[in-house]
């Protein structure tokens, strides 16, 4: 007899959607934070997949709604060879149209903590302050944890599953096997700040996401409330030296470089207080695994792969592989599908969806085009109308259109409407030929009927 069920590493938005759809779905969860919640985190910029279908699915989207979030209805380009900004918005995607057709701009460290929080509600033993040092093995399968508790005493706990979903600074990751591979075409590095107030775009466009190329990289603009802007400067790979020295100075030499940011940002103070008081730097190097699971371990978010942060798919990706991982756990834990197909399903789908930003991104980085070529890239990256094509990437609801009965409805416009209606949202046609299908509450997979 295991300790838990399933011992999650790491409370940001994978661990917790993990945690909550399992423990939900009646099993042992234990999850483990280092840190006390509410904490700083960058990637404040979601996805309407996320608000209407992960959140949805967890319970938790009126709290959201009711946290009083800036609402994103899209975004601003100024981008490629045309010197005019362009904008997109949610509601032009069908799949996206109506209810669903808007996301939020959060401070991580509410929205982190409504999901934590939200775990422990869900029946999860949330424990914060308990670092995860590293996995106990037995054979060829991963059978729990090593960690540190809250008065620095080093415990063990068992569990037929571990979810890794520590983010990018994972310990754990290589335990899976295989190896995280940097992609030489994403190599950025990100300062960043925050700013009392700043200009916002004209309504109804004021929630929305600003992102302007500059010589050296680009910047990105968001409103997180009516006196708080979010701002950071991506700066490529050879133009490094530009965020090396005082990070003050390096700031505002890249503002400067940047007429749009520049005019927004005129006469603003910086923000003094903290979490928001300071300029940090990130690698943001994106990276994929030859391998994202074991026996007895799967890798979600961060810990797994993570793609440049220009469409704002951080936690989009890591709640949705988080879903995945949950389905396939509870679907195992149950006994109604072999645990090699549940995790070969997670596996299919995560890739597919990751592959999906990360061809499409590196059109868009490479292309000295205008809207236009990025729609048609987006069209050719997902078989779709080209205008309908990057709408639905960009919000996360791309679509699968491989499928053996036809078009299939995308799997996030799947989220989101099995978020709205529930088991009403009807039968989901399978994304792969031969692959399963989630059963009517979102939490497990089944095999389709014949
Ligand atoms: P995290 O949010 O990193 O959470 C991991 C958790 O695990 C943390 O709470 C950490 O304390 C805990 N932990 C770590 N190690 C241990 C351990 N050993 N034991 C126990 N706990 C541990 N995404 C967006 O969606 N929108 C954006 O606008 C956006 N902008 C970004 C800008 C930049 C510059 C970068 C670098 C990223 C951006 N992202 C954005 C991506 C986003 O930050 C991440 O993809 C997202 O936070 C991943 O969620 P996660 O749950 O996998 O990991």
């Amino acid at each position: 007899m295991t300790d838990f069920d399933v011992v999650v590493a790491g409370g940001g938005p994978g661990g917790s959607t993990a945690a909550g759809l399992v423990a939900a779905d009646g099993h042992r969860v234990l999850l483990l934070e280092q840190e006390h919640l509410p904490r700083y985190r960058i990637g404040e910029s979601l996805l309407p997949a996320t608000v209407h279908g992960i959140c949805a699915l967890l319970g938790v989207r009126d709290e959201v709604e009711r946290a009083g979030f800036v609402r994103k209805r899209g975004g601003m380009f100024r981008w490629g060879s045309n010197p005019e900004p362009w904008t997109f918005a949610f509601a032009a995607s069908d799949r996206m149209a109506g209810p669903t057709s808007y996301a939020y701009q959060v401070e991580r460290t509410r929205f982190d903590t409504i999901l934590l929080r939200n775990a422990s509600r869900l029946g999860a033993d949330v424990r914060e302050g308990h670092r995860v040092l590293g996995t106990l093995r037995d054979g060829g399968r991963i059978t729990g944890v090593r960690y540190l508790d809250d008065t620095g005493r080093e415990r063990e706990a068992t569990a037929r599953f571990v979810v890794d979903a520590s983010g990018h600074t994972s310990r754990l990751h290589h335990d899976v096997g295989g190896a995280r591979e940097y992609s030489p075409d994403f190599r950025n590095l990100a300062l960043f700040g925050y700013f009392r107030g700043g200009a916002r775009l004209p309504e109804p466009d004021a929630g929305n996401i600003l992102c302007a190329a500059f010589d050296d990289g680009w910047f990105w603009y968001i409103p997180l409330s009516a006196s708080l802007t979010s701002v950071g400067a991506v700066v490529r790979r050879d133009a490094a030296a530009r965020v090396q020295g005082d990070p003050e100075t390096a700031f505002r030499a890249l503002i400067a470089d940047c007429p749009m940011i520049r005019d927004f940002l005129c006469g603003v103070p910086r923000a003094t207080e903290p979490p928001y008081d300071r300029l940090r730097v990130r690698k943001d190097y994106s990276y994929d695994r030859t391998s994202l699971r074991c026996p007895g371990m799967v890798l979600v978010g961060d810990a797994a792969c993570f793609i440049d942060p220009v469409f704002s798919s951080g936690v989009h990706l890591a709640t949705y592989s988080a879903l995945l991982a949950a389905r396939s756990i509870n679907s195992t834990l149950a006994g109604l599908v072999p645990e090699e197909r549940c995790f070969a399903e997670f596996e299919a789908r995560y890739r597919r969806e990751f592959g999906l930003f990360r061809d499409f991104l590196r059109g868009f980085y490479r292309l000295e085009a205008d809207q236009r070529s990025y729609y048609r890239h987006a069209g050719a990256v997902t078989g779709r109308d080209d205008r309908t094509a990057f709408l639905d990437l960009v919000g996360g609801v791309s679509s699968a259109d491989f499928d053996t009965l036809g078009e299939v409805l995308a799997e996030g416009a799947q989220l989101q409407l099995r978020g709205l209606l529930g088991a009403d949202a009807g039968e989901e046609p399978p994304m792969f030929p031969g692959g399963l299908v989630s059963t009517s509450d979102g939490r497990r997979w089944r095999v389709p009927d014949a």
